[in-house]
């Protein structure tokens, strides 16, 4: 079965769940009318269904290589890479001052999720640039700007993101890579970084690198990290990619999937750079690429999450086995094999809920600065990211099993989903460290955000009673758990909310899950989405339940065993 964009689905969500009538009601957004968005869907949809799906196979079959110093990208790519270049999508939300389309990044987060159940490997690339894009367009210089936003934005370059080194990964403050000010407005880049994606390509003109960096007696930790643009190709006089800079890609990962993706070890040797942002504030200008990147990897494991579910599907729908009552003959008349679909389908739906409820509320902190629309965004980024990619993970696994033998043979593309998500739960700050960042970070407010949504979801319940009272009831005494358990969080010590910080963040989205499923039945009654809601809501929220005792099991037990205990 190939692709088919579900852009039904977010004109669904966006009419009915996550309020997309809202953003556009601002002067920000006003020109993404629905006409608007709802041809932006179908081209992007039919880009993705035509163009980049049939690519999926290419970057897995024939990986990306280094030749002599230069990445050859896997056949086809180029061609894809042009095509999305061409249509504007790498500049979707980019200020239009530069070339951009200034949509809102609901809008955004729909085609970027198209993209990446097409082909997640290239999709990384244009991802990449977008948060590049928004960090230079918050945080550098108008000379800067004026430069590098226009090719960015058109594709003409790209843009990579440089964190990581070998002692440095969840530790970001732990790197070492340095910058020594050339005295002329540039900074001399030197240092190692690791497991850089599309550090290189073959098909743009220039690859702009945002390095981290510290600079000469800069203090130990984030507070000495400052942000460095870093062009492969140094502009010349006419600001077109010039002369090479000093870095080279040494080497490329072999990694178990996403294989269309180069992912680099980056060295850099005095390479010219130019300070973005304030010195000492690089994790600050960093961040505003990372949250972007955060909503856009969660995004990835939704995508990949309905290509692996279209893909099983397909594939049920034709395999013949065993005597079955149903009416097809093949194996979706079979009870678990349903269940698995019902599974996949229901999860992917909620997964992607909550990230366009996310995306909504940063279109509405863009739009109207409200602080409460800043920590709604601020509390949904880390479970928009860790639901998505762990749904992402879960639902192409179950794509392999709905296989049977033929999802552990390569052949049928099964597999290369599960392989291709893996890294999802990983880069962009693992799923652990979102959690934490959920339980402790994003509970600074003493619980403000959460019990706005919980205020939220307790009173869409209520209101849903008279029309489906058995699902609102379990939705509103979910809500509730998770009310109680979140006031608990807050009165731990960080060590104890850090052990509950997983399952927590787990529970959250079951919640918001049930929610939108709810919501979406009472905007579909006797429809396929009120069936698909009953089976969540029936047979997924109530795990909920044991991932509230979870999180509130304290610190004990996980720290039971010594290291030596566990070495023993
Ligand atoms: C394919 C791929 C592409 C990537 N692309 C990029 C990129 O473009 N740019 C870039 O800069 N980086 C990139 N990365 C790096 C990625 O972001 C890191 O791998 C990730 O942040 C984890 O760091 P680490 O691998 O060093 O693992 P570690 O930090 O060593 O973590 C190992 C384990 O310990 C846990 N852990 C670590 N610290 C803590 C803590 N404080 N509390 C609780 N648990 C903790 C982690 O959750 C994890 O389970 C990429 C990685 C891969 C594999």
């Amino acid at each position: 079965m190939t692709y088919r964009a579900p852009v039904d689905d977010y004109t669904f969500l966006f009419d009915h769940i996550v309020g997309l009538g809202q953003v556009t009601a601002t002067d920000r957004f006003a020109e993404a009318t629905p006409d608007v968005t709802s041809a932006i869907l179908t081209e992007a949809g039919k880009l993705c269904e035509d163009v980049v799906a049939p690519l999926q196979r290419n970057g897995d079959l024939h990986p990306a290589r280094l030749e002599n110093g230069v990445v050859r990208t896997s056949p086809g790519y180029a061609e894809g890479y042009k095509a999305i270049a061409e249509g504007g999508w790498v500049g979707m939300a980019a200020n239009p001052e530069y070339g951009g389309m200034g949509l809102p990044m609901t809008v955004t987060s729909a085609v970027n999720e198209m993209m990446s159940a097409a082909c997640l490997s290239l999709q990384l690339a244009p991802l990449m640039s977008q948060g590049q894009i928004e960090a230079l367009e918050h945080h550098a210089s108008d000379a800067i700007k004026d430069l590098y936003l226009p090719k960015l934005i058109s594709g003409e370059w790209s843009g990579t993101m440089n964190l990581t080194e070998p002692q440095a990964g969840s530790d970001v403050g732990a790197l070492t890579s340095k910058a020594e000010d050339n005295g002329d407005g540039t900074y001399a880049v030197s240092g190692q970084k690791i497991y850089i994606s599309w550090g290189d390509n073959d098909f743009t003109d220039n690859v702009c690198h945002l390095v981290l960096a510290r600079t000469p007696g800069a203090p130990a930790g984030t507070k000495g990290i400052s942000l460095f643009l870093v062009p492969r190709n140094l502009p010349d006089e006419n600001g077109n990619a010039g002369v090479a800079n000093s870095l080279k890609v040494v080497s490329l990962e072999h990694k178990m999937g996403l294989h269309g993706s180069p992912t680099c070890v980056m060295q850099y040797d005095g390479a010219t750079g130019w300070m973005v942002g304030a010195e000492g504030g690089g994790m600050a200008a960093m961040f505003t690429m990372m949250n972007n990147a955060r909503l856009g990897v969660g995004g990835q494991g939704v995508g990949v999450a309905e290509g692996a579910y279209q893909h099983a599907l397909g594939y049920a729908l034709d395999r013949k086995q065993g005597k079955t009552e149903g009416e097809t003959g093949t194996i979706i008349d079979h009870a678990d094999v349903r269940r698995m679909l019902m599974t996949m389908r229901a999860e992917t739906y909620a997964a992607r809920g909550i990230a366009l409820m996310c995306a909504v509320a940063i279109d509405m902190t863009t739009a109207t600065d409200d602080p409460r629309w800043k920590s709604r965004a601020a509390l949904l980024t880390p479970i928009a990211k860790a639901f998505g990619t762990d749904i992402g993970n879960e639902v192409a696994n179950m794509g392999i099993q709905v296989h049977g033998g033929m999802g552990f043979v390569e052949e049928t593309g099964a597999a290369q989903y599960a392989r291709d998500v893996r890294v999802t739960t990983i880069y962009e700050g693992t799923n652990g460290i979102q959690a934490m960042d959920l339980v402790a970070r994003k509970m600074m407010d003493g619980g403000e955000a959460a019990g706005l949504i919980f205020d939220e979801i307790e009173s869409a319940a209520e209101a849903a009673r008279a029309t489906f009272p058995k699902m609102a009831e379990t939705v509103w005494q979910a809500s509730e758990s998770l009310r109680e358990t979140t006031e608990w969080m807050i009165s731990q010590n960080h060590r104890v909310r850090f052990a509950g910080a997983v399952p927590y963040l787990r529970a959250f989205a079951r919640v918001l899950g049930g929610h939108i499923h709810l919501q979406s039945a009472l905007n579909d009654q006797g429809g396929a989405h009120e069936k698909v809601a009953r089976f969540y809501i029936q047979r997924l929220l109530p795990e909920h339940d044991s991932l509230l005792a979870q999180a509130q099991a304290g610190d004990y037990d996980v720290y039971a065993l010594t290291p030596e205990e566990f070495a023993a």
